[in-house]
């Protein structure tokens, strides 16, 4: 199941909403926690501080829309700040760490309803820790897709457009695009073989299949 259909508050849960970028992971947390806020719930909602593309004290989604949140460093400061709360928002949890498991199942014992939002894979589509392991312990799960830019099929991966920095280099549409399988591996098979040659300039797009883009990708791209 993706989301509760009515919560049962005290009963302590998991939430997990996962996919790649632009797939509207924030657009649903932010959903989700102001329905909360309006059944008058407290809500505390966390974002890590490493994560301030948009602004420091409010977790804000592609499309704009936005929600106060509290930033923090790591997971236990979530835990310091979250005794008060019924619902308990996270966003980017991938940034978070591997003790963001145990802080979600303490917070669930508690009788807190959690939900964490994140990237299931990193730029080389491998299982973005530590959502893989919220996935599984989690009652609750919701994968979201964005558009494949290139082709307009449904996108489940991060495309990295530049060959610099390790698993973590935070951006937006200037280093990441969404792309689907098939685009994503055309992509990858292009970059090293044209930079082998020492062309001047890699074209990846010369692989990219000849699809016409649907007006919805069209939008994302000029973003
Ligand atoms: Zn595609």
């Amino acid at each position: 199941m993706s989301e509760p259909s009515r919560t049962f508050p005290g009963t302590g849960s998991i939430e997990v909403i996962v996919g790649s970028m632009y797939s509207g992971k924030t657009e649903e947390l932010i959903r989700r926690l102001r329905r909360a806020q309006i059944a008058r719930q407290r809500v505390e909602i966390f974002k890590p501080g490493i994560d301030d593309r948009y602004a420091r004290d409010a977790i804000v989604s592609h499309s704009e829309l936005r929600i106060p949140s509290r930033s923090v460093e790591n997971a236990a400061d979530v835990l310091r700040h979250a005794h008060e709360a019924q619902v308990i928002g996270i966003d980017e949890g991938q940034f978070l760490g591997p003790d963001l498991v145990e802080v979600c199942e303490k917070l669930a014992r508690m009788g807190k309803r959690v939900i964490v939002a994140g990237l299931d894979q990193d730029y080389l589509g491998r299982p973005f820790e530590p959502m893989p392991q919220l996935l599984a312990i989690a009652e609750y799960i919701t994968k979201t897709l964005a558009i494949c830019v290139v082709c307009g099929a449904p996108a489940n991966r991060t495309y990295r457009k530049v060959q610099r920095g390790g698993r973590v280099v935070v951006g937006g549409a200037e280093i990441y695009e969404a792309r689907c399988r098939r685009c994503y591996d055309l992509g990858r098979r292009a970059k090293p073989a044209a930079e082998s040659t020492g062309e001047p300039h890699a074209k990846p797009h010369a692989a990219r299949p000849r699809v016409r883009r649907t007006a919805a990708a069209r939008r994302r791209r000029v973003r």
